[in-house]
């Protein structure tokens, strides 16, 4: 099924706000009060990112659901020794101003492809998987299920953490998260990185199920992999890499 594309705009943008989500991790809130900006849930923008006297283009996946107008929010993970994602962690304030252009990709859900929605994401991979549950939630699509597998390395870098626990008292959504390096004493979700297991205890239906994968590109690989063991159909596995 071909999706009629959202127009491209390339427009300026104030930052609103910035809200910390974790200790590397913030969300840059921009103004569209003057622009009218539409897009599929799970796309991505690209920023332009002043960095010592040049711009580096950065693509980044727009966290907030379509169904917000006024502001588009993204979620920036601070890379080790990173150049625009420090620039957009440490030292961006409100009243900055970035270029914005946009949306772009493939990796994309609306209701007519699927209802029943797997997610499974690592570290700022959460953000387009973030955007399609806002946008379940937001648009009041009751009758889509979605699961979603997280994977973090600790409990304090887990993205959006209050809120995925509201999203889970949903009956038709469900969060799983799993953390790989350390966890809390109390810790009542899964531990090491997601493999089958984790997979066929908590996902129902497994070759029935719309799978959207995103995270490092050894993640996705690696996942991508286990579920055409699981008898999963490619065409049912989407793809986001960050690399
Ligand atoms: C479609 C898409 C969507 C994305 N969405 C998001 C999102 O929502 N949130 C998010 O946080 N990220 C997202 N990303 C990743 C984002 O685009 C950037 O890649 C990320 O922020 C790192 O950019 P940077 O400029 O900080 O790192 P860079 O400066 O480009 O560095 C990247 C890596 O290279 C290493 N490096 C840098 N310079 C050198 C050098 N000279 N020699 C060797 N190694 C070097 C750094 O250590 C770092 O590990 C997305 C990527 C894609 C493709």
């Amino acid at each position: 099924m071909e999706l009629e594309k959202k127009p491209v705009k390339e427009f300026k943008s104030r930052v609103l706000k910035v809200i910390t989500e974790t200790p590397s991790t913030k969300t840059l809130v921009f103004d569209l009060s003057n622009i009218e900006f539409d897009f599929y849930p799970g796309q991505y923008v690209m920023l332009n990112v002043p960095y010592e006297g040049d711009i580096l283009k950065r693509a980044y996946s727009i966290a907030s659901p379509p169904t917000q107008k006024d502001t588009l929010e993204l979620t920036i993970k601070r890379t080790p020794n990173g150049r625009a994602s420090v620039v957009l962690t440490e030292y961006t304030r409100e009243g900055d101003e970035f270029l914005i252009k946009g949306p772009y990709g493939k990796f994309v859900w609306v209701p007519s492809m699927g209802t029943n929605l797997v997610l499974i994401g690592a570290g700022s991979g959460i953000v387009p998987l973030m955007c399609i549950l806002r946008y379940i939630v937001s648009a009041r699509l009751e009758h889509v299920k979605a699961t979603l597998l997280y994977s973090n390395t600790h409990y304090e870098e887990i993205i959006y953490r209050e809120e995925l626990e509201e999203l889970d008292k949903y009956s038709n959504i469900k969060v799983v998260h799993t953390l790989t390096r350390s966890w809390p004493e109390n810790w009542k979700g899964y531990t090491g990185r997601i493999n089958m297991d984790m997979i066929l205890k908590e996902v129902e239906d497994i070759p029935t199920n719309l799978y959207y994968l995103c995270g490092p590109p050894q993640f996705v690989d690696d996942i991508a992999s286990m579920l055409i063991e699981l008898g999963v159909d490619g065409e049912k596995i989407k793809k986001e890499k960050y690399d």
